[in-house]
């Protein structure tokens, strides 16, 4: 079979031989530099549990640095005197260079995080470049407004009243590993419309894609310290940037156990803090549904991703006319998933992440089968090397048991059977998390009504999965604070100042 071995591939493989020594340097300030305590880690092939590069791991000292860069850069670097069109052209300039890197960088993602490299070809950096050009429009429409105030306790003064938009300062992003390019994207997209700086730390599992993209921000024109690029664990360099006193806001998306820590972090000196987090999410599938669309729909909902992704439809609620013909069909599409490593050309599901990420999923499918949980498809670990699952369709479920209660993270659908529209709203509804929702359904009327009861950030109707970068994303209950992508993000990235000046 033919692999794909791109130069990218070639270079951060040479790492294993030994004929790259060199550990990949992080970005701070303009330059690449190793971390100041000397330290690095290995980033893993999932798909085969072997180091492929060596990155510097940075700590406390070295997100102080890249602070100290992106504070000089927002108060009185070159950044703070563009104009809002020069920053929407800098984001063009580098949606072009992604676009035109497009073939490397879905390698270097496949190679990383384990994804089938078609996925991160047609999902991953093409979404990626979309985001950049999308934010790139916003740089020169973020405004205030005037207002005609009254001021009761001055009569006949006049005034003139207006608000302004202004970056809220230095960010720090935290991003998993899930769409690690995409993350990034998400997160810079916003910050840099805005006029903002940022300390960017990738997850320690899948640095390499936001370190190529901090080698085409250098190439697209930013001045230095705009875009600092961090590596490093989530214990070090993340809790450093989280309660560093230089940081104005920090962004987060990843676990909500997490998600608690950094809102921790945060409070001490009250930082802006938005978070996109876990999800368990429901997806109906009405008794006038169209299977022909449910059935694969449902599949594509948890298998996309390998499972990983925090809105993946994980809690599959069918009508009981349809339960045992929607399980057949789900389970049949499991069985002919084909599993293996993200650069085969003919791979559908690549590894998990990472070995914790494996016997995690694994400890879910153990304590589902324990608690009485039948897998109809899957159910296991698939060959010995690697960290792959097999899809899997799990039934007999029942509220309160941990697979049904909580993320797992993995290739896992609880298939659940229900008689009434308010029964499955109810049980939709409860659960700690609300990132997304799906409903199947040809009734238009069922289609608004379900969309409207249940408490999640977004809802799609015949569909699922469907992003779009003008479209907001982000979680109602323990699932988040704020909206990415859309108009919505600018809000996380601005301060509203008002105005008012005695005529
Ligand atoms: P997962 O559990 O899916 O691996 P995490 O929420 O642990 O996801 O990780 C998401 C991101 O958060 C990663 O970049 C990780 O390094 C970072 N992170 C993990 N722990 C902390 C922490 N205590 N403080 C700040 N960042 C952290």
């Amino acid at each position: 079979m033919k692999t794909t071995k791109s130069a990218a591939v070639r270079k951060h493989a040479a790492a294993r031989n030994g004929s790259a020594p060199k550990t990949r340097p992080m970005l701070i300030d303009g330059k690449w530099v190793q971390a100041l305590g000397g330290g690095s880690f290995p980033t893993f092939n999932p798909a085969t549990g072997e180091p492929i590069a060596n990155i510097a791991a940075g700590d406390k000292a070295d997100v102080d640095l890249a602070v100290k860069a992106a504070r000089a850069a927002f108060e009185s670097g070159p950044w703070s005197r563009l104009t809002a069109s020069e920053r929407g052209r800098l984001l063009l300039k580098l949606a072009d260079l992604l676009e035109k890197n497009l073939e490397e960088f879905a390698t270097l993602e496949s190679l990383d995080n384990g994804k089938p490299i078609g996925v991160a070809r047609v999902a991953d950096v093409p979404l990626a470049v979309d985001l950049f050009r999308y934010m790139a429009g916003w740089a020169t429409k973020i405004h205030g407004r005037t207002f005609p105030i009254s001021v009761p306790y001055a009569p006949g003064a006049q005034f003139f009243a207006y608000t302004q938009r202004e970056p809220v300062g230095v960010v720090g992003q935290i991003i998993p590993w899930n769409f690690p390019l995409l993350m990034a994207a998400w997160k810079l997209g916003p910050a840099l419309a805005t006029g903002c700086t940022v300390v960017l730390k990738p997850a320690e599992q899948t640095p390499l894609t936001a370190l190529r993209l901090g080698e085409l921000i250098q190439e697209a024109g930013f001045p230095d310290g705009v875009v600092n690029i961090v590596t490093g664990f989530g214990e070090t360099a993340g809790a450093a940037l989280a309660g560093h006193p230089g940081i104005d806001k920090v962004a987060f998306t990843g676990s909500t156990e997490v998600g608690k820590i950094i809102v921790r972090a945060a409070a001490k000196d009250l930082k802006k803090v938005s978070l996109e987090l876990g999800g368990k999410s429901p997806n109906i599938i009405l008794d006038d549904a169209d299977l022909e669309t449910a059935i694969p729909g449902a599949a594509s909902a948890i298998f996309f991703n390998h499972g990983q992704c925090c809105c993946a439809g994980s809690r599959l609620y069918v009508h009981k006319k349809h339960f045992d013909t929607v399980v057949d069909g789900v389970s049949a599409a499991a069985r002919k998933i084909k599993v293996g490593p993200g650069h085969l050309p003919d791979t559908d599901m690549g590894p998990l992440v990472s070995e914790e990420q494996l016997n995690r999923v694994m400890g879910f499918l153990k304590s589902g089968q324990d608690e009485g949980a039948k897998a109809v498809a899957g159910g296991a670990r698939e060959g010995k090397k690697g960290y792959f699952v097999q899809p899997t369709v799990l039934v007999n479920t029942k509220p309160g048991m941990k697979v049904i209660e909580e993320e797992i993270f993995g290739p896992v659908v609880c298939a659940i059977p229900f008689s009434d529209p308010a029964e499955v709203i109810a049980a939709a509804n409860n659960n700690i998390y609300g990132l997304a929702a799906a409903v199947w359904t040809s009734n238009v009327s069922r289609a608004h009504t379900l969309a409207s009861a249940l408490r999640a950030g977004t809802v799609w109707v015949n569909c699922y999965n469907i992003f779009d970068a003008a479209l907001p994303f982000g979680g109602y209950k323990q699932s988040g604070w704020g909206r990415e992508m859309g108009e919505e993000a600018l809000a996380l990235y601005t301060e509203t100042k008002a105005v008012c000046i005695r005529l």
